[in-house]
């Protein structure tokens, strides 16, 4: 409990610091409630309170009541060593935190020690008072909060587009500017193409920088139709690593004592509650393209998605050309491996036309949530719910159903099975172009089952037996002309203990 130095009648609680998993659905750490009176018009009033060490991300939020007598708080904070921003009346909620904070306020380590809630007083008539009411809320995880942005109307089940894997000018995104000069490309672009473009959702993922996350704090309440995931693609001489989620510094010097290897990289990522998608791992490394291609040595169990479709390998003879990362992924899931296939446009200037490899959103990722907010993609992605799109659709569709006795799985599931189980499956399609053709592929597959299916009759049903070793197995769809236009992730059988 905290004395309250100068508002009359304030009252300030402080609970037990408990981390818990997003602002919005705990509790504050600390409530101030307070009551003002004439006598306070035109006075200032700072207000204590204690940030305990390791907090990573502060959210205030601030109330009155006597608006309708023109009562006009305003809001300000200090923290132990510095003056931290002025929002005035203008804001009721703010943020900050290491890489980002709400305009108004600076991003920076957050000091333990006692900081100041600034309360200015421009007008509160006499005879008249007013109640506030302060609250806070402290988190120590970089991930655990719901991002930049959750778009309100969009908290159903279902499955939402997007594109994990894009560059501004916070790294080497590039795009025309109003004289034609090709200049670094501001983060408004990117997310006014990906709006345009009717995503759902969007990474920017500069090299390993976060300062991006400053420019996605400001521009994600303008966007409030579109879920920004904080990334970046962690850079190093071995290959390139999308993670999405948290906003505290990484480390990505590998080989060096700040990360002997690359999983003391994958271990940091896990603790800040974030994803790791190894990046086009096939792409050749070399002058042309420094660090590329995957050769770091990795303990695969700790990685959640591969970049198996990357916008730049696209434009080398498509997404099964020579730089593919299908086979790469085939390979680990052969291996008993269970790892989501993911998508990246790896867009470098959204100006390109939508038609070309590497345009924002091409390829798109499909993934099931259970809302449109980040917790709920990532555990998406982390279940493997997902498909990507090559072609471009307007609106696919492909989802996968497996039963076996009371067991029913979709897309990333697991089923548990003894020799000769039968597998019903059920294949969903909508959104396809006439010609197009549901694919097999996968290690639970004899040779002969491995084809295609001539036309897409919708629900397409197959019984398939477990041959009784791990497998996996999912379902793609070419195009009439036997293209790839739409790749799925598997289903995994495994043995029954
Ligand atoms: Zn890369
Ligand atoms: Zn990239």
């Amino acid at each position: 409990m905290f004395a309250c130095l100068f508002a009359t009648g304030c009252l300030l609680l402080q609970t037990a610091f408990v981390p818990a998993r997003a602002a919005e659905v705990r509790g504050p750490d600390l409530t101030w409630v307070g009551h003002l009176s004439g006598r306070d018009h035109q006075t200032y009033l700072e207000v204590p309170f204690l940030v305990p060490r390791g907090v990573e991300r502060l959210t205030l939020e601030f109330s009155y009541s006597g608006k309708d007598q023109r009562t006009t708080l305003d809001l300000g904070l200090r923290d132990p060593v510095r003056f931290r921003g002025w929002s005035g009346g203008n804001k009721t909620r703010l943020v900050v935190e290491a890489s980002d904070a709400t305009p108004s306020y600076l991003s920076g380590p957050l000091p333990r020690g006692t900081w100041k809630l600034v309360i200015g007083v421009p007008n509160l008539r006499r005879g008249v008072t007013s109640d506030y009411t302060a609250r806070v809320w402290f988190d120590r995880s970089g991930s655990d909060f719901p991002g930049f942005s959750s778009p309100s109307d969009r908290g159903a089940p279902g499955w939402y587009r997007g594109d994990l894997h894009a560059h501004t000018a916070h790294s080497d995104g590039s795009c025309m500017s109003s004289s034609g000069q090709r200049v670094p490309c501001p983060v408004f672009k990117t997310l006014q193409t990906a709006q345009l473009r009717k995503l759902d959702f969007i990474a920017i993922t500069d090299h390993n920088a976060v300062s991006q996350n400053q420019a996605l704090r400001e521009l994600a309440p303008f966007f409030d139709t579109l879920l920004i995931l904080p990334g970046r693609e962690i850079t190093t001489f071995q290959g390139h690593a999308n993670v999405w989620g948290p906003t505290r510094d990484l480390e990505f010097q590998l080989g060096t004592k700040r990360a002997k290897t690359f999983n003391a990289i994958l271990d940091q990522v896990h603790d800040a509650q974030g994803l790791v998608s190894i990046n086009h791992p096939q792409l050749p490394s070399g002058e042309a393209c420094m660090g590329c291609g995957w050769t770091a040595p990795t303990d695969w169990s700790k990685v959640d998605a591969i970049e198996v479709i990357n916008g730049g390998s696209l434009a080398f003879q498509g997404a099964e050309g020579p730089m593919s990362g299908i086979p790469f992924w085939e390979h680990l899931l052969d291996r008993g491996y269970r790892i989501t296939a993911v998508g990246g446009s790896d867009n470098h200037d959204p100006d390109l036309p939508v038609d070309r490899p590497g345009a924002l959103g091409r390829p798109t990722t499909f993934v099931h949530a259970e809302a449109l907010t980040q917790s709920a993609l990532l555990d998406g992605i982390h279940r493997g719910r997902v498909f990507l799109d090559v072609a471009g659709l307007s609106a696919p569709v492909l989802e996968v159903k497996a039963v076996v006795g009371d067991q029913a799985v979709e897309t990333g599931g697991t089923l548990l099975l003894r020799t000769g189980d039968l597998i019903h499956l059920t294949v969903s399609t909508a959104g396809l172009p006439p010609g197009a053709a549901l694919s097999a592929r996968g290690s639970a597959l004899s040779l002969a089952a491995q084809r295609d299916w001539p036309a897409v009759s919708n629900p397409t049903e197959i019984v398939l037996p477990f041959e009784g070793t791990a497998s996996w197995l999912r379902f793609d769809v070419r195009d009439s002309k036997g293209a790839l236009i739409l790749l799925g992730n598997p289903v995994y059988l495994r043995p029954a203990p």
